[in-house]
């Protein structure tokens, strides 16, 4: 896959209509709806300023959230979840909808940009074409959220074509959105000449330089919970690291599949002959695997538990893996101290405990001084290194969950490959 794409700064947008793709899946209060955290409308404004201050009317979309685009599939999910179809109300699916607007998101945006922010109440209807021929150079029009109109996660090609009908250009800068192949994250692109808006641009210059052209030795940490959210990852990286390093709860299944007693750890055994097999192919493509030798466990999965070290694969019955241990703690900060490239997915314990997050802490630390170019990609562990106060040491924090996981399982990204290719 190529990923060194053309960006805002390659073309004219001088004059221009720019329908500018944006992440404003926010956080919500479930019960006010209220936004609780603005990060992401924040990330959009560098390319959303670029914009306006080089002359282009700026017509921005996003999705929020999950609605149920028609009534009848409201009503199909209803009768799913166990409701009589003929007690479904149309106001119960309106209600549904109007809990995903994006006009806090207009609000806030306006705030942050110190202008009025248009907002259409509709993504192809008559409100937004009618405010997007308005549109002027330097003012910027927010369509409702995208998932409303029920081609949008179909990548309906007549949405795509009437979303691009009210633009000159498209820009594409909702990176936690460019593994899906919507009309609005990749079906446009047929219509329109397509760029990357500049957060697309940095993930595709760090997390795509690490995988496409490392500075060696590439070493590849990774934990989290689970290896079979892992499997696609863990089949790349061992194609192009040097060093695969493993933490967190997946550790456990490979220490059983090796013999080990893991006693109530997380363990799934379905995944241990598929643990055995990588330990394997590490073997012959000449990758150093690396397991943990010692682990914290603990006697409840509680912040509050008693816990003990014990050697990797004696964990005494009734007791659980919350952590990597002192000694392994040691052995995974000397093997990323003359790494090139550390890639980083997954913590190495349960962090959100602080008893059980010194693993995960001394690995940031190790990381944060290193010299090596350190990217972060996976919803939790940039949330752990965050909150461990590590985040502005580190080279580059991906800001998309599940696309950085499909990155980093070499996948084609559809809102990538759509975007035209640099010179
Ligand atoms: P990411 O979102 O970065 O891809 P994951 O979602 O795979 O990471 O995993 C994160 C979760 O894994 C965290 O909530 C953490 O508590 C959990 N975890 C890490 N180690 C363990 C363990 N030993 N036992 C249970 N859960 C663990
Ligand atoms: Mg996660």
């Amino acid at each position: 896959m190529n990923y060194n794409k053309k960006t805002v700064r390659d073309v004219e947008v001088a004059g221009k209509k720019v329908l500018l793709r944006c992440d404003f899946n926010v956080p919500q209060d479930k019960e006010t709806g209220e936004i609780t955290s603005d990060k992401r409308i924040v990330a959009a404004l560098p390319t959303i300023r670029y914009l306006l201050d080089n002359g282009a009317a700026v017509i921005a979309c996003s999705h929020l959230g999950k609605p149920v685009a028609t009534f009848e599939s409201y009503v199909k999910k209803q009768v799913e979840k166990g409701k009589d179809a003929s007690s479904v109300k149309k106001e119960d699916w309106e209600k549904s909808l109007k809990k995903l607007t994006l006009a806090p998101v207009a609000k806030r945006l306006s705030e942050l940009l110190g202008q009025e922010v248009i907002f259409a109440s509709d993504v192809v209807g008559e409100d937004a074409q009618a405010k997007a021929a308005a549109l002027q150079p330097g003012q910027i029009l927010l369509l409702e959220n995208t998932r409303f109109e029920k081609g949008e996660t179909k990548n309906d090609p007549e949405l795509a074509k009437a979303m691009a009908s009210m633009a000159d250009l498209y820009v594409s800068d909702a990176f936690g959105a460019v593994h899906r192949a919507h009309a609005s994250t990749a079906g446009v692109a047929a219509y329109l000449p397509a760029v990357s808006g500049f957060l697309i641009q940095k993930e595709l210059e760090f997390l795509g330089g690490a995988i496409a052209n490392p500075k060696r030795p590439l070493v590849a940490i990774l934990g989290g919970s689970k290896v079979s959210s892992k499997i696609g990852v863990i089949n790349n990286l061992l194609e192009i690291a040097d060093t695969i390093i493993i933490g967190g709860g997946m550790a456990y299944t490979f220490s059983a599949a090796m013999g080990g007693k893991v006693g109530n750890s997380l363990l799934e055994a379905d995944w241990m002959d598929y643990s055995k097999d990588m330990i394997e192919k590490a073997k012959t493509k000449g990758v150093k695997l690396l397991l943990p030798v010692d682990t914290v466990c603990a006697d409840a999965f509680a912040p509050d538990a008693n816990s003990q070290v014990v050697k990797a694969g004696e964990i005494p019955d009734g007791w659980e893996g919350l952590d990597i241990g002192p000694e392994t703690v040691a052995l995974y900060c000397e093997a990323v101290a003359d790494a090139g490239t550390v890639i980083w997915n997954g913590p190495m314990g349960v962090f959100e405990f602080p008893a059980f997050a010194k693993g995960t802490e001394a690995v940031a630390e190790a990381l944060s001084k290193t010299s090596a170019i350190t990217i972060i990609g996976g919803g939790d562990s940039a949330a752990a290194v965050e909150q461990l106060g590590y985040a502005d040491k580190m080279t580059h924090i991906s800001t998309g969950g599940g696309a950085s996981l499909e990155f980093l399982e070499g996948k084609e990204l559809p809102g990538v490959a759509c975007l035209l290719d640099a010179e």
